[in-house]
C-alpha cells in the first residue's frame, strides 16, 4: 500500500503504457484473461556480448522484446542510447502493437535496444558492435523476414541497418527474401524512396489531417487552419527536424521556438528550420543560430505560449511538475512516450488535445511496410505502370487539343496542368500517397470513438480503443 501522504510518484515508461492501456480497456468488454493477454510482453531477451576494440574487451547489453506475436513479422526500431534499459524496450515495443493495429499495418509489436552511447565509438567500431548485436539476435530469428524486422530509432539510422541487413545475408546466403529483414536501409541498399523523412511526413499529414475537422480543432480551442499556427518543436533529430521543416516550408505554420538539448531558440517570425538546421550539425549547438534568440533554460521554452507543441525527442518530457504550467493548447506527440500518464491526467483536464504517439509518429513503420514489401515483390513501386499511366494521360491531353482545334473552342491548358498531369506517380509519389491514405484513415477511425463515445473523452484513449479492438478481434479470429 502506497502511503496517502506520499507525493504521487511519476510512474515509469513501462507503467505509463499500462495506466494508459488500463484506462482504455475500462470501455472495453472484451472476454475474461484477453485483456491480460493483450497487455503483457510476450517476451524480451537480453543479451549481453563481448567485442574485442581498442585493446580490450567491451561488454554491450542490448535487449529485443516481442509484444505481441498476434500478427508476424513483429515490428519496430532498436535505439542506442545510455537510457535503454527492459522496462523503456517493453514500453516501447507495446506502443508498436498498438501503433500498428491503428494504422493497419499488418504486424506484431516489437522494440529492441542497445545500451550505448552512439557518440563515443568511431564509425568501424560501431560497424563491428552492430554485426555483433545483429549476429545475436539473428540466430535466435529476432532478426528475421518473416518474424521479426527492426527498422531505425533514436541513435541508429541507415547507416545502421544496412550492416544489419548486410550481417543477415552473410549468414543466410540462400534466403531470397533476406533484404526484408530490417527496414530503413539505404536506397542503395534495399530501401525505398521517402522512409527517412517518413515520421515527419505522418506528422504533417496528421496535423493537416486535424485540421480537416473544425469541431476537432474548435476542441483545441483553436480556430482555422494550419496556415500561421505558432509551433515550439523539441528536438531537431530526424523527426523533429522533418516535421518542422515540411510545416513550415509547405503549410505556412511557423516554427517559433526550437528546444534542443543544450537551450533552446525562440523567432516570433518563425525560425527558418534548413538553416537552424545546419548550423546545429556545424557548431553542435543551436546557440547564436542567425536570427533567433537563444535561451539557457530550453524547459521553460517547451511551456511558452504557442498553438502547437511538438515534442519529438525523449520520452517523458511533459510529466506530473510540469504538465499544468503547458500553454500550448494541442500536442502532437512525435516521440514515443513524451507525456507520461501523469501529465496526460493533468492535460486532460485542462482540456489539452493531445494527438498521440501511437498515432501522430506511425509515419514510420507505415513506410517500413511498404519498404518491406518493396523487398518481397523485388520490384521498385511504380516501375512497371509509370509510363503506361504517363501514356493515358497523354491520350486524354491530345484528345482536348484536338477538340480544341477541331471545334474552333480556343481552349489552352493552364501553365504546369499538362506538366504535372502528364507525370506518372514514381516511387516517392506512391509512398506519399500511402502514407497520407493511411494518416487520414487511421484518424477517422480514432476520431470516430472520441465524438461517438463522449465518456471516452481524449484521442490517447480513442486510439488504445482502436488498437485494442482490432488486436482483439484478431486473437478471437486465431480462436483464443
Ligand atoms: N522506430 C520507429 C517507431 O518507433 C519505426 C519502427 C519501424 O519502422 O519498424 O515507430
Amino acid at each position: 500500500m502506497k502511503d496517502a501522504a506520499m507525493p504521487p510518484q511519476e510512474p515509469s515508461f513501462r507503467e505509463s503504457v499500462d495506466l494508459m492501456f488500463t484506462r482504455a480497456v475500462r470501455f472495453m468488454d472484451l472476454p475474461p484473461g484477453l485483456e491480460e493477454k493483450i497487455r503483457v510482453c510476450n517476451a524480451t531477451y537480453t543479451v549481453r556480448f563481448g567485442v574485442r576494440l581498442r585493446g580490450a574487451i567491451h561488454t554491450f547489453t542490448g535487449y529485443r522484446s516481442v509484444h505481441s506475436e498476434h500478427l508476424e513479422p513483429v515490428k519496430g526500431g532498436i535505439r542506442y542510447a545510455m537510457a535503454v534499459d527492459q522496462d523503456e524496450v517493453e514500453a516501447l515495443a507495446a506502443l508498436m502493437t498498438y501503433k500498428c493495429a491503428l494504422v493497419e499495418v499488418p504486424f506484431g509489436g516489437s522494440k529492441g535496444g542497445l545500451r550505448i552511447d552512439p557518440r563515443a565509438w568511431d564509425e568501424h567500431e560501431l560497424e563491428r558492435i552492430t554485426r555483433r548485436f545483429t549476429y545475436e539476435l539473428a540466430k535466435r530469428d529476432l532478426i528475421h523476414p518473416a518474424q521479426n524486422v527492426p527498422a531505425p530509432d533514436m541513435g541508429t539510422g541507415e547507416r545502421e541497418m544496412a550492416w544489419i541487413a548486410d550481417a543477415y545475408r552473410r549468414m543466410n546466403t540462400t534466403d531470397i527474401n533476406a533484404n526484408a529483414c530490417v527496414t530503413g536501409k539505404p536506397l542503395s541498399a534495399g530501401g525505398i524512396h521517402g522512409r527517412v523523412e517518413a515520421t515527419g511526413r505522418g506528422l504533417q499529414y496528421a496535423l493537416r489531417e486535424f485540421f480537416r475537422h473544425p469541431e476537432d480543432v474548435e476542441r483545441a480551442r483553436l480556430a482555422g487552419g494550419l496556415e500561421g499556427k505558432r509551433i515550439v518543436v523539441q528536438g531537431l533529430g530526424n523527426v523533429g527536424y522533418h516535421a518542422a521543416k515540411f510545416l513550415s516550408e509547405e503549410d505556412g505554420a511557423l516554427i517559433v521556438g526550437i528546444v534542443e538539448r543544450d537551450g533552446a531558440i525562440w523567432s516570433d517570425e518563425g525560425i527558418r528550420v534548413e538553416e537552424a538546421k545546419q548550423w546545429l550539425m556545424r557548431t553542435g549547438s543551436l546557440r547564436d543560430c542567425p536570427g533567433t534568440k537563444f535561451h539557457e533554460e530550453g524547459a521553460a521554452v517547451l511551456e511558452a505560449e504557442c498553438d502547437i507543441l511538438l515534442p519529438a525527442a525523449l520520452e517523458g518530457v511533459v510529466h506530473r511538475d510540469n504538465a499544468a504550467r503547458i500553454r500550448a493548447p494541442l500536442i502532437i506527440e512525435g516521440a514515443n512516450g513524451p507525456v507520461t500518464a501523469g501529465a496526460d491526467e493533468i492535460l486532460r483536464d485542462k482540456g489539452t488535445v493531445v494527438i498521440p504517439d501511437m498515432y501522430a509518429n506511425a509515419g514510420g513503420v507505415t513506410v517500413s511496410y511498404f519498404e518491406w514489401v518493396k523487398n518481397l515483390s523485388h520490384i521498385r513501386f511504380g516501375r512497371m505502370q509509370r509510363r503506361a499511366e504517363e501514356a493515358e494521360h497523354l491520350l486524354l491531353v491530345r484528345e482536348l487539343e484536338r477538340l480544341s482545334e477541331d471545334r474552333g473552342l480556343g481552349w489552352t491548358l493552364s501553365p504546369g496542368f499538362k506538366d504535372q498531369y502528364l507525370r506518372g506517380a514514381g516511387e516517392l509519389e506512391l509512398v506519399r500517397s500511402g502514407l497520407d491514405d493511411t494518416m487520414r484513415t487511421a484518424y477517422q477511425s480514432m476520431r470516430e470513438v472520441w465524438h461517438d463515445k463522449p465518456e471516452v473523452g481524449d484521442l490517447r484513449t480513442a486510439a488504445y480503443l482502436v488498437a485494442i479492438g482490432r488486436v482483439a478481434e484478431s486473437y478471437r479470429a486465431k480462436g483464443l
